[in-house]
């Protein structure tokens, strides 16, 4: 079985920023990825609000930290890891092939959006079929967009989009929202939402290689350019059983979770905004905080 300091699971911005402060420390550092380096980045065509670009592809972004990564040499291993255990103090991290001791482990795992299965999906994603208006709203100025949920994040893309779009239509399953009463009041101001409840959509129509509509169970035809997804995240974090919230991992304020010497960072934790930037402060107190720790 092959030992290592520390064991970072996940190559998103998370993992891949903890790599490169700890391997600047020179720390005997191994990445465990499942898929490939970038997670969710790879999965957004445009990033705005990422300091020192105007605009650059979540592609982009990625091969440009992944390639800092390798330039500072830092070992892979192209694997999914199914468990986590802490076995007197050391952790044993379980790969669907291998088998690794670590003395640290930093759960770097990130979350995934939950989507609606329908055909099509997952090749209309980040073209046509988005999981953040903040970020990808842009791409629909002046244009037709649906949101389908009716919770706090989808009437709070409802809000954000009926600045900037020409028409919105939020479509939800229930008779009513799960919303806070003040963004439900808001949604009822604006002049450009409408709301189908008691609706689902049950299909996308997609012509020309280009997503015109949506189809509801009710029959309906929604004409679109753009659809919004807001029925909620999914975190990864089932490998090992440390305290969580809602399936988000608690951590403290140096990002350790409840069992000591596994970290945790990005959007698998609990926190406020789920963004590059905030993961990759976290990324850097992880380090910062194993680097103390070795230094004792
Ligand atoms: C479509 C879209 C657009 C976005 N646009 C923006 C934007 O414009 N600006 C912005 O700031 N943020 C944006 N975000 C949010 C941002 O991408 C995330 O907050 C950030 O990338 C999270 O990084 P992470 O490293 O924590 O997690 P992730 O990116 O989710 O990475 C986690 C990695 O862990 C791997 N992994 C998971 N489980 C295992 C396992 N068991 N074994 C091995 N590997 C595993 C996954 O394969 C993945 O590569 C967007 C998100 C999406 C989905």
């Amino acid at each position: 079985m092959q030992k290592r300091k520390v064991v970072i699971i996940g190559s998103g911005v998370a993992g891949m920023t903890c790599a490169i402060y700890l391997k600047r420390y020179d720390v005997d550092v191994l990445v465990i990825e499942k898929d490939a380096p970038g997670g969710q980045m790879l999965k957004s065509s445009v990033i705005e609000n990422y300091p020192g670009f105007i605009n650059i592809d979540g592609p982009s972004l990625s091969y440009k930290i992944y390639e800092q990564v390798n330039n500072l040499k830092v070992d892979y291993l192209f694997d999914e890891v199914v468990s986590v255990k802490n076995e007197d103090g050391k952790k044993i991290v379980q790969t669907k092939h291998d088998k690794i001791e670590s003395e640290y482990v930093v759960l770097a795992t990130g979350r995934t959006s939950r989507t609606l299965n329908l055909d099509r999906e997952k090749e209309f994603i980040g073209r046509g079929i988005s999981f953040c208006a903040l970020c990808d709203g842009n791409l629909y100025k002046g244009k037709d967009v649906v949101i389908i949920g009716g919770g706090n994040s989808a009437l709070e893309e409802a809000i954000y989009l009926s600045n900037i779009c020409n028409k919105v239509v939020i479509v939800h399953r229930k008779d009513k929202f799960t919303a806070e009463d003040s963004m439900i009041e808001t949604i009822s101001t604006l002049k450009n939402v409408e709301i189908k409840f008691k609706a689902n959509v049950e299909k996308y129509n997609i012509i020309d290689d280009k997503i015109k509509s949506v189809i509801l169970d009710t029959g309906e035809e929604i004409k679109c350019d753009g659809i919004f997804i807001a029925i909620g995240y999914v975190p990864i974090n089932d490998l090992i059983d440390v305290d969580k919230e809602n399936g988000y991992i608690i951590v403290d304020n140096n990002n350790e979770t409840s069992i000591k010497n596994i970290y945790a960072c990005g959007d698998a934790i609990k926190k406020n905004a789920y963004q590059i930037y905030t993961a990759i402060g976290e990324a850097t107190n992880v380090s910062y905080s194993i680097i103390k720790q070795i230094k004792q």
